[in-house]
């Protein structure tokens, strides 16, 4: 017998027929002597609808009295779902008992629509686990310190599925979506993407970080705080496949290497739409000027990514970066009234419609010619680069929006990535 949590994304529990069948999945699994955890998301589309509504009626909630409202409406949708599948596993004849996060109670911090989980108390569900029922708990869900409902951010059904394993000691946390695991890259974009069998904890927490939805980026550092066992697998399989093989299916993370496996150097590509650009023009080139840009910035509290400094010429020089597109404004609006003001620079221009596109693979620890490969075959594609970050396992490079497929396709079949017999066949 085992502990074992299940998450459920939104696809999964997209009507009341899935959300059947996905009590007849979990079913199948108690019936086979496991303790269960189940953590749903809230139906598909439901939470957007829901944010949706809030924004017809304040269109730029960032106060923070108006975010503790947005997490209050977002909440909901998760709630939705844990009650409906409580009652469809009872149905099935299985003891089932519901939370909200705020009863269990998954503890977070007051950072309304992207809150951090800081201490999940478990009692509760180890009492409902020791009388034989399924405990179901929202995702996305918690509650912070003054008893205010907080959200994890999108996707952070992900995160709740893997913290609350982590808090119960799970045997393992198996992620169910509407893909069959981890591919080479998003088989939405590539249809030549082939599943991985393994992928390292390292490459995923990169690919998750540069864009891979699969799985959301704060899960991938709970599974790896925690060593948490963690896979992610097909719930569109026919529910009542042999549990062995649905157990071994998808995609594991793995924390150990595996010196004797030979493997690509590159395992994957993600990209990602979420960052715009900002370049300020005629900088005066000298000691402290980065830090009079971007101090400004990180005071703002806007998170920078990608930056460029740009050669001097006659004493000027450009300085560019990026940040979340949603914080573009923001950053436009502190350069001009508080950044150029103060350091004499000519203008500051915008760019919202660029994509980052990254190569990930721990094999680029030992190989070289890996990020010049990847900038000959762009420049094969005649699409030009506007900036470059690398790390230990990663290149990016941020593009015009506009190439963003074909610098991805372009990139999977360069390297070796696309499935061959999809792609012959
Ligand atoms: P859920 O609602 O189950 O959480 P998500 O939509 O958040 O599902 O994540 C699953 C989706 O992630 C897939 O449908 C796929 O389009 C996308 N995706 C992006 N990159 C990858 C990748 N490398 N491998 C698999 N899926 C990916
Ligand atoms: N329902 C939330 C969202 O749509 C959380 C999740 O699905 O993981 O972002
Ligand atoms: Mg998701």
């Amino acid at each position: 017998m085992a502990l074992i949590v299940h998450k459920y994304g939104g696809t999964s529990m997209g009507s009341t027929e899935r959300i059947r069948s996905v009590a007849q999945r979990v079913a199948k699994w108690a019936r086979a002597g496991h303790q269960m955890v189940v953590v749903p998301s809230a139906m598909s589309g439901e939470t957007n609808r829901l944010l949706g509504l809030a924004k017809e009626l304040l269109p730029n909630a960032n106060t923070p009295e108006a975010l503790r409202e947005l997490d209050a409406v977002a909440a909901t949708g998760e709630q939705v779902s844990v009650g409906l599948l409580a009652l469809a596993l009872q149905a099935q004849g299985v003891p089932a008992v519901s939370y909200g996060g705020w009863q269990v109670a998954i503890e977070t911090d007051s950072a309304f629509t992207k809150a951090r989980i800081s201490r999940i108390d478990d009692d509760k569900v180890r009492a409902d686990l020791s009388a034989g029922k399924v405990v179901i708990i929202t995702g996305f869900q918690g509650i912070d310190s003054e008893g205010n409902v907080t959200t994890l951010g999108r996707g952070g059904s992900d995160t709740s599925a893997v913290a609350v394993a982590a808090a119960l000691k799970a045997d393992e946390c198996l992620i169910y979506t509407d893909v069959d695991g981890v591919y080479t890259t998003d088989p939405r974009i590539v249809p030549e993407a082939r599943r991985l069998a393994t992928i390292s904890f390292e490459e995923m927490l990169e690919m998750a970080s540069l864009g891979s939805k699969v799985l959301q980026i704060r899960s991938v550092e709970f599974a790896g705080k925690y060593r948490v066992p963690l896979r992610v697998l097909s719930s569109f399989t026919p529910w009542d496949i042999d549990i062995q093989e649905e157990a071994n299916s998808g995609t594991l993370i793995t924390f150990e290497e595996d010196e004797k496996m030979e493997k690509a150097v590159v395992a994957g590509i993600a990209f990602n739409r979420d960052e715009a650009k900002i370049s300020v023009i005629g900088v005066p080139d000298r000691p402290g000027i980065a830090f009079s840009i971007l101090g400004p910035v990180a005071d703002a509290n806007i998170d920078i990514d990608v930056i460029i400094q740009n050669v001097s010429h006659d004493g000027k020089t450009d300085f560019s970066f990026t940040v979340h597109r949603n914080d573009y404004t923001r950053t436009v609006d502190v350069l001009r009234n508080k950044v150029l003001p103060a350091i004499g620079a000519a203008e500051v221009r915008g760019d919202t419609k660029i994509c980052k596109v990254s190569i990930v693979g721990i094999g680029m620890r030992s190989h070289v010619g890996v990020a010049s490969k990847m900038f000959r075959t762009l420049s094969e594609e005649g699409i030009n680069i506007q900036m470059i970050t690398t790390s230990e396992i990663k290149t990016s490079v941020v593009l015009d929006e506009k190439y963003m497929e074909l610098a991805v396709r372009a990139l999977h079949k360069a390297f070796g990535l696309d499935n061959e017999a999809i792609a012959e066949g």
